[in-house]
């Protein structure tokens, strides 16, 4: 699994590099970039921090994934988790983070 930065979208919030437990994020010109891509273990907590949708999260051919991305939108409490091929949007996950892990 691996992430992107897409530069384009970033506004230098600072939050995935503050959040990732590898510290493989550094903000450089005021934008994030990723340090050592090939240590990034997948953990997604760069994605669901990012509210412009900067970071694209590639799913791993172990879980299915191939050339499937995924991106965080987040509204309010709420997280959409889409999974896009080739800019395709398959499908959305909603997770209502208020409601989530209550057990
Ligand atoms: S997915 Fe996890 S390990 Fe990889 S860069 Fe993002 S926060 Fe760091
Ligand atoms: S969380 Fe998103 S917008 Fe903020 S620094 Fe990281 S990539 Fe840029």
């Amino acid at each position: 699994m691996s992430i992107r930065i897409n530069q384009k979208n970033c506004i230098g919030c600072g939050r995935c590099a503050e959040v990732c437990p590898g510290s493989l994020i550094r903000m450089r010109n005021g934008k994030a970039d990723i340090r050592y891509e090939e240590d990034c273990w997948g953990c997604a907590s760069c994605v669901k921090e990012c509210r412009t949708g900067a970071i694209d999260f590639f799913l791993g051919a172990d879980l299915g994934g191939g050339d499937v991305c995924m991106k965080v939108r987040k509204t309010g409490s709420v997280l959409n988790w889409d999974f896009y091929r080739e800019n395709d949007l398959m499908r959305t996950i909603t997770v209502n983070t208020e409601e989530a892990n209550r057990y």
